[in-house]
């Protein structure tokens, strides 16, 4: 997701070399631009592709291919990217062509620079707002062993991805205590496929998991990776120790990140108290298949059966809506009324907000 804070980025198609020189000078000087120039309009797409721009300005009349034609696949495979487009020739025509394949701006040369240098930077800033506004919600579900996710946030999680949201899975430890190391990683990567989330499996010692570094520095990475919205974790009332050590390495890692929540695991205190509760009428099955695929668990640990899990999330949703629920410690939420709107908007789509 682009930050205001960084320079723009912009591509400009133009087959003259002075004047595609001339704008990349204007705009680097005074719009606080990183200036990509194409002269040779054949390759722009594949180029464009590459630098990923805020916005493309191109010129009409080129030899080989014609802005307009740009501009058109432009509209196809980058939606909301603002672009201008650029002449030497007053023309009628091409204005009203330009209009209709939805230029942002229609520039006649030569262009004074002072109309350069504001075109590009109001369009530039419009092009990452709208981006941002439309850029999935990214959630990141932490457990200390395969399986830990699934059993705390399955149906939160498979809601998600219903939503369209991106979901990514940090699992620590490949789970040698609990079982075959390799059979569990073969497991939780069929989970991840199921559920269409990416998995990230770590490989620290399992029972010996530390609160500090390296969890820590893994969690870091991740979060920096992947920048998501939510974050949903281990709780520090729990019995196990890598679940604790886990939920609080993700605190100390998560800094940036705007809401974080703690899942119920099976070794989850008495004093594990929720204060959110969202549900999961209609994905109740989805998490018993993500909890299936564990067989080299589900055989061993009654905590597993689907019954258990059923009868767990029916609990729940005495506190919450509906049928089923998952019960979640809420950590920090910091969505607040002075967020803008694009921010609201996805807080909204976190399916279930305190009921
Ligand atoms: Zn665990």
């Amino acid at each position: 997701m682009p930050n205001s804070t960084q320079k723009y980025r912009v591509c400009v198609i133009e087959d003259d070399p002075d004047v595609a020189f001339f704008m990349k000078t204007v705009l680097e000087k005074r719009a606080d631009s990183v200036v990509l120039t194409i002269t040779a309009p054949a390759t722009a797409m594949q180029q464009i592709a590459e630098f990923e721009p805020d916005l493309v300005l191109t010129d009409i009349e080129m030899p080989g291919v014609s802005g307009l034609d740009i501009l058109k696949q432009l509209r196809v495979e980058y939606p909301g990217m603002p672009v201008v487009v650029m002449t030497a020739h007053v023309s009628v025509d091409y204005a009203v062509s330009a209009l209709r394949s939805q230029a942002d701006e229609f520039l006649t040369k030569p262009v004074a620079s002072a109309d350069l240098v504001s075109i590009v930077t109001r369009l530039a800033e419009e092009g990452r707002t709208r981006m941002a506004a439309s850029a999935p919600l990214v959630v990141l579900a932490i457990g200390a062993h395969p399986d830990d996710v699934e059993i705390g946030v399955g149906g939160i999680l498979s809601a998600h991805r219903d939503a369209g949201n991106k979901v990514v899975i940090l699992t620590m430890s490949r789970g040698a205590r609990g079982g075959d190391a390799q059979n569990r990683q073969h497991e939780s990567l069929a989970a991840a496929e199921l559920l269409g989330a990416r998995l990230f499996m770590e490989d620290l010692e399992d029972t010996q998991i530390s609160a500090a570094d390296p969890t820590v520095g893994i969690i870091e990475r991740v979060v920096a990776e992947v920048r998501p919205d939510i974050v949903y974790t281990h709780s520090a009332h729990d019995r196990h120790q890598d679940h604790r050590a886990v939920h609080a390495a993700t605190l100390v890692a998560t800094r940036s990140v705007r809401t974080v929540c703690c899942y119920q695991s099976p070794s989850a205190t008495i004093d594990y108290r929720p204060t959110r509760f969202v549900p999961i009428d209609g994905f109740t099955d989805a998490k018993l298949a993500l909890i299936d695929c564990f067989q080299s668990q589900t055989e061993l640990r009654a905590y597993l059966e689907p019954d258990f899990v059923l009868a767990t999330a029916r609990y729940w949703s005495r506190f919450g809506g509906g049928q089923n629920c998952e019960p979640l410690e809420v950590i920090k939420d910091t969505a607040d009324i002075s967020m803008p709107v694009s921010s609201m908007t996805q807080g909204t789509r976190f399916k279930g907000n305190n009921a």
